[in-house]
């Protein structure tokens, strides 16, 4: 059976109703923080799906990385006492109080802290969070990292609208060096703007928190084919504290088990086989995914011969394949989504910001599927809030990255060499 014919009679959107439930479900997990007992719900509800594929081999494997958990944190306004909301990013340094005045450097470019270069140290930075899915965004890590280089004593970086809390992400410290740093909410910002006069606000921060020795599980479900490659679906189930983490990610996973469910009758016969990895620890700066590859032997590696990533696949309407600098990748996807009447647009530059970069980084062919691409207004800018909610994804939407979803790996499974992706 061909691409095409295959996802148009497999694929509608009323084909699999479990894939709005099973969305649903890990929603009703809320937030997954990586080892949290809500990401533990989540993945033995995952894993009890899983159960439930024909044939499957199922299996956890275990990473060992640097995990973090904080007790408490504070931020007060210096001067009124005032508690601002806040949420610690993940695994930030610790502190015991530090006060010191609030420098604003808006969204916080380069430009804008080369210009505050001889102000910047000992004080609090404070920063904007952008939305991250347009190629000129400047990452959250790269405003922290330069913070920190400047000799910042915090750094704040605020959600820019109101009414989604503050904002979470990773401070990608990994358990070494750095400075204490907090996601937080516009109203916070704009309390701790510089006063009528141009005199800086001062701000107290505490953080409490501690390093520990962390293993993360990743969730792998092997369906084999005829011979030895391998097709990776991968998707994370970790997600941030607040809200239900719904775009991010229970979309990708919702549709990594609908692929598993439809296309176990078919995976056998097919050159390749589809391996499902639901990986967690990929909001900890990606850190999973990367020590799963990097402790694997390289003929193993070798053996994954497309990496398909899917996260935060619904939420707006319109997918886009990242395609991580694989011209010919890039190419293939295209032609085989035009010829299944489903085309969507492409991003040939590696976006390093989900687990296909680590793929990519083993010079293994990977892409991320990803709705909103350039999109500043969709749900999407709701990622890492506590916003992001079951209500921002349309059942639409997901069964459209379901659709594109299979029709890709399916054509993988089943194409008669790797080399249409790879040459
Ligand atoms: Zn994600």
């Amino acid at each position: 059976m061909t691409a095409e014919s295959y996802a148009s009679s497999v694929v509608c959107p009323a084909s699999y109703s479990s894939l709005w439930s099973d969305f649903q479900s890990l929603c009703s997990c809320a937030g997954r923080l990586a080892g949290s007992a809500s990401e533990a719900q989540a993945i033995a509800f995952a894993r009890q799906r899983l159960a439930a594929v024909p044939d499957v081999q199922v299996r956890e494997d275990h990473v060992d990385y640097p995990g973090w958990r904080c007790r408490n944190v504070q931020l007060t306004h210096a001067v009124t006492g005032a508690a601002l909301p806040c949420t610690p990013l993940l695994g930030t340094a610790s502190t015991s109080g530090l006060v010191a005045e609030v420098l604003d450097l808006g969204l916080g470019r380069h430009d804008d802290f080369n210009r505050h270069a001889n102000d910047i140290a000992g004080r609090i930075v404070m920063v904007r969070h952008e939305y991250p899915f347009t190629p000129s965004h400047v990452h959250r890590r790269v405003k922290l990292a330069l913070a920190q280089e400047m000799r910042a004593s915090g750094f704040l970086i605020a959600y820019p609208e109101p009414d989604a809390g503050p904002v979470s992400g990773s401070s990608g410290r990994n358990g070494g060096p750095g400075i204490p740093a907090l996601g937080i909410a516009a109203q916070a910002a704009d309390a701790l703007r510089p006063l009528p006069g141009g005199a800086l606000a001062s701000a107290c921060m505490l953080v409490e928190s501690e390093d520990f020795p962390a293993r993360a599980p990743m969730l792998i479900a092997d369906l084999p084919g005829q011979g030895d490659e391998w097709v990776v679906v991968s998707a994370h189930i970790d997600g941030h504290p607040h809200g239900e983490s719904a775009i991010d990610n229970a979309t990708g996973v919702a549709v990594a088990l609908a692929l598993a469910h439809l296309l176990a009758p078919h995976v056998s016969a097919c050159p390749r086989g589809l391996r499902l990895c639901l990986f967690s620890a990929e909001e900890w700066g990606l850190v999973g995914s990367r020590l799963w590859l990097e402790r694997m032997g390289a003929s193993a590696r070798r053996a994954m011969v497309l990496n398909i990533n899917l996260d935060s696949v619904a939420g707006a309407s319109g997918l886009t394949a990242l395609t991580s600098g694989f011209a010919a990748l890039d190419a293939w996807v295209k032609q085989t989504l035009s010829r299944a009447g489903l085309p969507i647009a492409t991003y040939l530059p590696l976006m390093a910001n989900s687990d296909h970069a680590n793929f990519a980084a083993q010079g293994i062919p990977a892409l991320r599927l990803i709705a909103g691409f350039n999109q500043p207004r969709s749900n999407l800018r709701f990622l890492l809030t506590a916003a992001d909610t079951r209500d921002k994804v349309a059942p639409d939407d997901l069964a459209a990255a379901l659709a594109v979803a299979m029709t890709l790996t399916w054509s993988a499974l089943s194409a008669k060499s790797a080399s249409v992706w790879t040459a």
